[in-house]
């Protein structure tokens, strides 16, 4: 369809359109500030902005927003228009390059994990313009980093943009001394699968679970579930055939380059990947996809679910970060390349991730902690709690010859020698396929695999840049000094002593197996299996030290975010406590006495009939009975806990106490609810069963 290319980035303020509108003038000094991230004056923002209204206007928008990403892990937006009354009752259309470059939303609402209160209550919205602003139903959307008065970050991309310069100085540095001097700047890329649920909008309405806490809290499985594997890139449904055209088209008028779609493992999910961008772009790609997602959804009568985990029983959702870096040359440089020359440089690069995942695994684990994400690492259908990185045969192969000076026999079984001038060469895309690794390379890129479906990508890519970043920077201030005639040999001997240090984060086996989880602990990584357990990582010195020594988070930002994650724990459980006792006492304790009292009328009445025995009908009422009493005892215990959670005051004791006791008093719940479930008529069910909302799309 050739209509395709004209609709792409419609919706886009883009190069294109910035080349058309703008001055030329106007047009080099923005895209300065955009390659080389220099200062933008106010008299280009005029300019600029003065491009943007009237193209904005022109697709017919009425208000402009400044979008930005709070520490809720969503984005917010306050709509204002572009008019200015004039007198005479007359309205012009009017923007400023005061109001692109800055807004000051009231965002005293907003987490600051007491960094506001100790400072200002205000917040700033500052244009970032590495991001292209889009229109989205009527509104002029311009990306926007959120920051406080006196300069803390208060969102997720301020924070990811300094850790992108941070890689971007330690990557650059290090090319030039490896001698690859036209370099000017680095940039790292991110493309992020997304899986999602969809459901009946109207199952969804009715249950109470889903709406207030995004999981099903009960549900008893249907005969099938996905043993099959029968939905796994299966035939799309023509609903979601439906759903999932509409939805590439309006994620490709927003310029998000929509690629890849199909069905995943368990019934009713669903995947879609884009091709990669540069970090921040994709990381508001991303968060606008989700969005996006949900919207079209709406349209189609449906629900998008990005929960981790809606339903027990099948797998939960995941987000797949696939990561590299590329120079603006454009060398991707986790790419093997052919010849030696560039694999010294890609070995380089190689060994600095493997430092990065190895000395800062307790961090990557912690950027993809959650409640929702809890359900779902270690549970055997996403990656292991434990943070390893799978290298496949062929590379583990190569690190294995030069650590121990051996010959290397590659794919086609060529002999290399790897003495110190002359480093391995191997084809790339031998690796096979791993999908118990929470990190694999994956031909030229690695696959950060632990993410949940809802995250925002943000969190984990601040991570791994900055913990890239610190070991490029070790990696030059032993290189810095070399001679030039000896630096073959010393970075030679700097892979090998890298790949001595490092090679236990390295793992090809099955993650889920229990033999490695001891294997794991025999090598001293990490194990953090709950939110909780891992949280405090963040203000641990050596962690607090690499963020501060980068520019990333002040001590400050540390700790008051550190502060909102376990309050969001807590919350997000105590929300859900409340959500099941409601429906225990509301709507299944309810449905479990009318059914007893439907069994207990047939008894009666079969007690006049001397023919037939009530002995069944006794049966059921004493079971009933008896899951009634369990589970309102069951539930008097959880509001009790919930009410004892609320008086405590240490954040860190409260989150683990969701977690032993609050979460546990649920599942205790549950299971003897979806017991009873399966005996319950389904008229009398008071809400759509699994098999309702999973199989009858
Ligand atoms: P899979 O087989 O795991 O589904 P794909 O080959 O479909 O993987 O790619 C998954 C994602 O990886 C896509 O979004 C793709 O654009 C992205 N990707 C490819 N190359 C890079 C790169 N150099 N940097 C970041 N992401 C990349
Ligand atoms: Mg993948």
């Amino acid at each position: 369809m050739s209509r395709i290319p004209e609709m792409y980035g419609s919706l886009v303020f883009n190069e294109k359109v910035m080349r058309d509108k703008l001055p030329k003038d106007v047009f080099k000094a923005l895209k300065k500030t955009i390659d080389k991230n220099t200062h933008l004056e106010l008299d280009v923002a005029n300019a600029v902005a003065i491009a943007m209204k009237e193209w904005a206007v022109e697709h017919g928008a009425t208000h402009f927003t400044h979008w930005f990403q709070p520490l809720t892990g969503t984005t917010a937006e306050k709509h204002d228009s572009f008019i200015n009354p004039v007198g005479n009752g007359e309205v012009i259309m009017e923007f400023s390059g005061k109001e692109l470059i800055k807004g000051e939303p009231d965002a005293s609402s907003f987490p600051s994990g007491g960094l506001r209160a100790t400072f200002e209550a205000r917040g700033y919205t500052a244009w970032d313009p590495t991001s292209p602003a889009f229109i989205k139903d009527g509104t002029l959307y311009i990306p926007t980093a959120f920051c406080s008065y006196s300069g803390e970050a208060l969102d997720k991309k301020t924070p990811l943009l300094r850790s992108m310069e941070a890689l971007n100085k330690e990557a650059t540095r290090i090319l030039h001394v490896l001698g690859n001097k036209d370099v000017e700047s680095v940039a790292t890329t991110v493309g992020p699968e997304q899986e999602y649920f969809l459901v009946d909008k109207e199952d969804f309405k009715k249950r109470m679970d889903l709406v207030f806490t995004g999981r099903t809290l009960l549900g008893a499985m249907p005969p099938k579930g996905q043993e099959m594997e029968d939905h796994y890139f299966g035939t799309l449904k023509p609903r979601v055939a439906a759903y999932m055209h509409e939805l590439d088209e309006e994620l490709w008028k927003l310029g998000i380059p929509a690629k890849t779609k199909h069905n995943e493992v368990a019934p009713a999910q669903h995947e879609l990947a884009p091709v990669f961008d540069t970090t921040n772009v994709a990381v508001d790609h991303n968060q606008l996809t989700m969005d996006v997602m949900r919207k079209v959804a709406d349209k189609h009568g449906f629900v998008c679910l990005l929960h981790e985990k809606p339903f027990d029983g099948i797998n939960g959702s995941g987000k797949h970060n696939n990561w590299s870096m590329t120079t603006n040359t454009g060398i991707n440089l986790l790419d093997p390349g052919k010849t030696p020359a560039e694999n010294i440089q890609f070995l380089v690069f190689l060994m600095a991730v493997i430092k990065a995942v190895d000395d800062y695994a307790d961090l990557l684990r912690l950027s993809v902690a959650s409640a929702g994400n809890d359900h779902r690492l270690g549970a055997n259908e996403a990656p292991p709690a434990i943070i390893s990185i799978f290298l496949g045969d062929e590379l583990t192969a190569v690190l294995d010859s030069i650590e121990k000076d051996t010959f290397f026999k590659n794919a086609q079984s060529v002999a290399m020698e790897t003495g110190a001038a002359v480093l391995p060469h191997f084809m790339k895309d031998t690796t096979d396929r791993n999908r118990t690794s929470p990190f694999a390379f994956t031909g030229n890129k690695f696959e950060f695999r632990s993410l949940g479906s809802s995250l925002s990508v943000a969190g984990p890519n601040i991570v791994l840049n900055t913990a890239v970043a610190e070991s490029l920077n070790s990696f030059y201030e032993k290189l810095k000094d070399v001679d030039e005639k000896d630096l073959c040999d010393k970075v030679h001997e700097l892979i090998r002593e890298t790949i001595v240090e490092h090679k236990r984060i390295i793992f090809n086996g099955n993650g889920y197996s229990d033999e490695w989880v001891k294997e794991a602990e025999a090598r001293g990584l990490y194990n953090y299996r709950s939110t909780p357990d891992v949280l405090p990582v963040f203000v641990a010195d050596k962690n607090v030290d690499l963020f501060v020594k980068h520019h990333i988070y002040t001590k400050s930002e540390i700790e008051s975010r550190y502060e909102i994650l376990l309050e969001n724990y807590a919350k997000t459980i105590h929300i859900e406590a409340k959500t099941l006792s409601d429906m225990i006492s509301h709507m299944f304790l309810p449905a479990l006495m009318n059914y007893t009292d439907k069994v207990m009328t047939v008894a009666e009445k079969k007690q006049h009939i001397t023919s037939v025995s009530s002995k069944s009908e006794i049966k059921l009422i004493e079971k009933l009975s008896k899951w009634y009493e369990s589970i309102d005892e069951l539930n008097d215990k959880l509001i009790a806990d919930r009410c004892y959670a609320e008086s405590m005051t240490d954040s860190l004791e409260t989150a683990k106490y969701y977690r032993s006791t609050i979460l546990q008093d649920m599942e205790a719940i549950r299971k003897l609810a979806d017991e009873a479930e399966e005996v319950i008529p389904k008229d009398m069910i008071p809400y759509p069963t699994y098999a309702d909302i999973l199989f009858y799309v």
